[in-house]
């Protein structure tokens, strides 16, 4: 049998120019290489008592040249022989950590969480660089080796300088007369950001010299009118925040805390209404840490929202935006899901199999669910709040789904009440039902104010029935939906139906029949129909196309007259589809 050869050249371009859709990952794949580095080292430290770790050694430094064009990634971790430089950085998809990681499954425990595993994130650096070079030291050893590359051809090793033990990353960018992206990644504020984003969470210091300023010494001799001065200085900093905040013990979070991440991590100024989280543990095991946001972004009803909850695997970020992680209904929902046990795809921008991201995803919208249905009971007025902010998502909820949402979604709706004068639930409605009303009424227009004037409002409300006065454009489409609510019919000893019990039907007060009207005022209506025949026949005359028909009515109390739709699509519903785009 043949082996196969490998063309490296052609998988090297393709490593290089077709995996990653974005550049700037480079950093976060060094720095996580870095880490792995130190913590090869610090689990070898573990069982062999002659390795003392200093808290420097344990520190991942980056640093930039903007004249030499250069950024380095330097880790005073294991470090490789000149061996291992070969075979690490020479065999395009082999990945010592993988085999490391492997080895000591049973052995390391929490302590080491190993990140490499596909052996190609090294190549990414030659997205940027035009040529990269590696001097490493391995820990125990004497010599240091220099690996140097420009990711075409080949790469040379040769004998090189090193004070400790640890890696050298060197990249000199390439150079970007046309945009200046490059550019970016030769700034503090660049690198910084990149950190940040990406490599917030790696357990090790990311640590970085920093400009700052400070106001000079005054002088002795400085009179009244002094103006102090200011020069700058660098400092050693670390950047990233290393412990993720979702990973530490809930008891020991302050509110507050969680608050800071809540608006740093998502750009926001107002604190978050609701904080919480899930912790999985099993064959796929998670944690997440999840905020119902204090207000409506701005754009959330706009085509550029995006929704989704930010992904972590092991420490490091791999999505923004997982959208799979969340349904629309609950698009307002913000958060981090961090998870050791994804299949990552080979880029570690996406994942391999969806179906662990949907089975997450199922779970934190159970937990969404709860934890909504807990301040609508709990705290109702910070309910009613969160309601005005994203009820209306809800509703579309049930709407768009055809109703299908309707048992998780509906008791979580708010309605205003004519005849309490407050937001009430369905639930809370239908307790309140006087003995023999059969439907739930609502009526729909633009303002409760003139809902409540409404004839036909006053009737159903005479009759001692409440009538929810709904404001808002998707709330009879979500009516409509629903068709009817309540559970199911209590059954009596030969299990037929009892009456009076069972789902209420939602009545819009403006169209149909209302079927208010006792056997008496039914008579009543008919005679007086059968009376002025010859009037209404004249009213329907004047009046042509514009009315289908001109009929008594039991519905009205005091107002002489009403307009009311013939089919299951009410004046209202027709102005708000008349409103909307083609
Ligand atoms: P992966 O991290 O998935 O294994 P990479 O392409 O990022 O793949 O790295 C390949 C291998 O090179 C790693 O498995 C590791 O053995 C070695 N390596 C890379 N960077 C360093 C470093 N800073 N220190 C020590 N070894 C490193
Ligand atoms: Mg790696």
């Amino acid at each position: 049998m043949r082996k196969f050869k490998t063309e490296s050249k052609k998988l090297l371009d393709l490593m290089i120019n077709s995996i990653y859709t974005n550049r700037e990952i480079f950093l976060r794949e060094l720095i996580s290489n870095a880490s792995d580095a130190v913590d090869k080292l610090y689990f070898r430290s573990l069982t062999d008592k002659d390795i003392q770790l200093g808290k420097d050694e344990l520190a991942i430094r980056v640093s930039y040249d903007k004249d030499a064009r250069t950024v380095t990634v330097s880790d005073s971790g294991i470090g490789m022989t000149k061996d291992e430089l070969d075979r690490n950085l020479g065999t395009i998809a082999h990945s010592d950590s993988l085999a490391f990681k492997l080895d000591n499954a049973e052995a390391q425990g929490d302590d080491v969480d190993i990140i490499g595993q596909f052996g190609v994130g090294f190549y990414s650096a030659f997205m940027v660089a035009k040529s990269v070079r590696v001097v490493s030291r391995a820990y125990g050893s004497d010599e240091a080796w220099a690996w140097e590359s420009d990711g075409v051809e080949g790469y040379s090793i040769q004998e090189a300088e090193r004070a400790g033990h640890g890696t050298d990353i060197i990249l000199t960018l390439k150079d970007d007369s046309e945009n200046d992206t490059y550019d970016t990644f030769l700034s503090e504020y660049g690198l910084k950001s990149l950190i940040k984003r990406y490599s917030n969470y790696v357990r090790y210091p990311v640590q970085m010299e920093v400009s700052k300023s400070r106001e000079k010494p005054k002088p002795e001799d400085a009179g009244d009118d002094y103006t102090p001065e200011y020069e700058t200085y660098f400092e050693l900093d670390t950047i990233n925040s290393m412990v993720p905040i979702w990973k530490r013990n809930k008891s020991e979070v302050a509110e507050e805390e969680y608050n800071e991440f809540y608006k740093t991590d998502f750009h926001d100024f107002a604190d978050p209404a609701r904080t919480f989280s899930v912790h999985a543990e099993g064959a796929l095991s998670y944690d997440a840490l999840l905020f119902i946001p204090g207000r409506a972004p701005f754009d959330l009803y706009s085509k550029d929202f995006k929704k989704g909850l930010a992904l972590y695997s092991s420490n490091v970020l791999i999505m923004e935006k997982c959208e799979e992680l969340l349904p629309d209904h609950y698009n307002f929902v913000r958060g981090v899901v961090d998870s050791q046990d994804l299949t990552l795809n080979i880029s570690r921008e996406t994942l391999q199999h969806n179906s662990q991201l949907r089975a997450i995803g199922r779970k934190i919208e159970k937990k969404i669910t709860s934890e909504l249905q807990k301040m609508r009971d709990n705290d109702r007025e910070e309910y009613e709040k969160f309601f005005e902010n994203f009820g209306r998502g809800l509703k579309f909820g049930i709407y768009t789904s055809y109703g299908m949402l309707k048992d998780q979604l509906a008791d979580l709706l708010l309605f205003y009440s004519a005849k309490q004068e407050r937001l009430v639930t369905l639930p809370e409605y239908v307790e309140a039902m006087p003995e023999g009303q059969k439907a739930i009424y609502y009526a729909a227009g633009e303002s409760i104010d003139r809902l409540g004037k409404l004839p036909v409002v006053k009737t159903v409300l005479g009759k001692g029935y409440d009538v929810l006065l709904c404001t808002q454009d998707v709330d009879e489409f979500c009516f409509q939906s629903m068709m009817t609510y309540g559970p199911e019919p209590e059954l009596d000893a030969e299990d037929k139906p009892i009456e009076g019990t069972g789902p209420k039907e939602l009545k819009n007060v403006a169209s149909g029949d209302l079927d208010l009207a006792s056997e008496e005022e039914k008579k009543e209506a008919e005679e007086a129909a059968k009376e002025n025949e010859a009037l209404f026949a004249a009213m329907k005359d004047a009046l042509g196309d514009a009315v289908t028909s001109v009929a008594v009515s039991s519905r009205l109390t005091d107002a002489p007259a009403c307009i009311s739709a013939a089919g299951p699509i009410s004046l209202e519903m027709e102005r708000i589809m008349a409103q909307m785009p083609d």
